[in-house]
């Protein structure tokens, strides 16, 4: 007999590229580094094969120092990490070229990999005179290298693909933006499916504060026998969005993974649209020019 916990099956979303990703994995934001090595080693433990980090939130080491530590084939994992805005930095010429190379390095160099599995701009920041289509030439030129296996964005609105699209050569794979019961994101998404770029949903459970609260959502999760997350969570692989929940407590991360075997029907999906505000928790991407 074996001690092995079952590892959950986690369904998994083809790109446009051909790459797969699980549709569940696990973010880290606002996880300190030295927090990130035993939250990132639950969420491997738990079954998790996808991790989300971003070289803003300083835990690319110690999410790399789970990674290393977990046992876990290299090839079953799943490794997303971002491009930081960096100032007013000039990304253009051959000199923005070497700061998009040298950053990349860098991410992988504190994650301690060979080969990253997506690279994504962080924010569109169209207030600089879209830098993004002088950053986007170069994530095409590492993913050509074979130094990451697909490239996407997040936080892009429609205006910014369609410049990208226009312009570039290669496609996204995904746009990782903001989405979740109170902010389905429904115009967005409509773009994505049209143009073959898959959803990936950050603060999927608007960051577990109100909306895990609210009674047309307890009231959903009581008739599955379920918990308000695990409904959310349903919610987006029912929809085929890719999500990344966040947390740092064990028993929520096996929570957060534990979301098969039970289907929202029609009633709990009109439920589920009737409690959307239309009403971002986190910053405008029109505006939104952090440094
Ligand atoms: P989230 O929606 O995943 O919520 C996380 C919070 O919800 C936790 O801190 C905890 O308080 C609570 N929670 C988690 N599981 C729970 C459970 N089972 N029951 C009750 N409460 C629970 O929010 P997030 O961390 O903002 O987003 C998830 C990930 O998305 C981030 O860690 C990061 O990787 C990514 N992200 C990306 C961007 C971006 O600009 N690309 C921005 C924000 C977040």
């Amino acid at each position: 007999m074996s001690s092995t916990p079952a590892v959950p099956q986690i369904p998994v979303v083809t790109l446009n590229d051909g790459t797969r990703i699980p549709q569940l994995g696990f973010g880290v934001w606002q996880v300190p580094d030295a927090e990130a090595v035993p939250a990132v080693r639950a969420a491997i433990e738990a079954g998790y094969r996808s991790i989300d980090t971003a070289a803003i939130y300083e835990n690319e080491a110690g999410t790399g120092q789970a990674i290393a530590e977990s046992g876990v084939a290299r090839d079953e994992l799943f490794v997303t990490t971002k491009l930081w805005n960096s100032g007013t930095v000039d990304w253009s010429g051959p000199q923005g070229r070497d700061r998009v190379r040298r950053a990349f390095d860098e991410s992988l160099s504190r994650l301690g990999l060979e080969q990253l599995d997506l690279y994504l701009i962080h924010w569109p920041r169209p207030m600089h005179g879209n830098t993004f289509l002088n950053i986007w030439p170069v994530f095409e030129e590492l993913r050509a290298e074979g130094r990451v296996r697909a490239i996407g964005v997040s936080n892009f609105r429609v205006p910014d693909l369609e410049l990208l699209l226009k312009e570039s050569a290669v496609k996204p794979v995904l746009n990782q933006v903001e989405l979740h019961p109170y902010f389905p994101q429904e115009e967005l998404r409509a773009f994505h499916a049209e143009h073959g770029i898959a959803t990936e949903a950050w603060s999927p459970l608007g960051q577990g504060k109100d909306l895990l609260a609210e009674p047309a959502l307890l009231a959903v999760a009581a008739k599955h026998g379920r918990t308000a997350a695990q409904v959310v969570l349903r919610w987006h692989l029912q929809s085929g969005v890719v999500a990344i929940p966040k947390s740092v407590t064990p028993a929520r991360i096996r929570e957060n993974l534990d979301v098969a075997g039970f289907e929202l029907d029609a009633e709990d999906l009109a439920a589920i649209a009737g409690i959307a505000t239309g009403r971002r928790i986190g910053p405008d991407p029109a505006g939104f020019d952090w440094n």
